[in-house]
């Protein structure tokens, strides 16, 4: 099976920028090294990374990092469950209004 070539972005994903996509993170802005080193990639590269992504939120208040593996430089993504977290709604809520 022959791998996308392009993201394909749900209906509800918005892009950020990187000081929403800080703030979304939360306390776990410092494990954004370790989320962007653990992505699901088919090449097998054993170390590899997301790289040149953009950071969407979508309708969970979930964000969505989408890019590239450094591994191959097909596309790649890697959801952060950020939606259950305490306190996350209303930081996802003013990030939309000022989009
Ligand atoms: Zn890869």
């Amino acid at each position: 099976m022959r791998k996308r070539e392009k993201h394909i972005l749900g209906k509800d994903e918005i892009e950020i920028g990187p000081l929403h996509l800080r703030q979304m993170l939360m306390e776990s802005w410092d494990q954004l090294d370790i989320f962007l080193e653990s992505i699901f990639c088919t090449c097998g590269v054993e170390s590899k990374k997301l790289v040149q992504y953009k950071p969407y939120l979508n309708n969970l208040n979930d964000v969505i990092l989408r890019g590239k593996c450094s591994g191959c430089n097909t596309i790649a993504t890697r959801y952060i469950e950020t939606g259950e977290r305490k306190g996350v709604e209303l930081i996802a809520k003013r990030i939309r209004n000022r989009n």
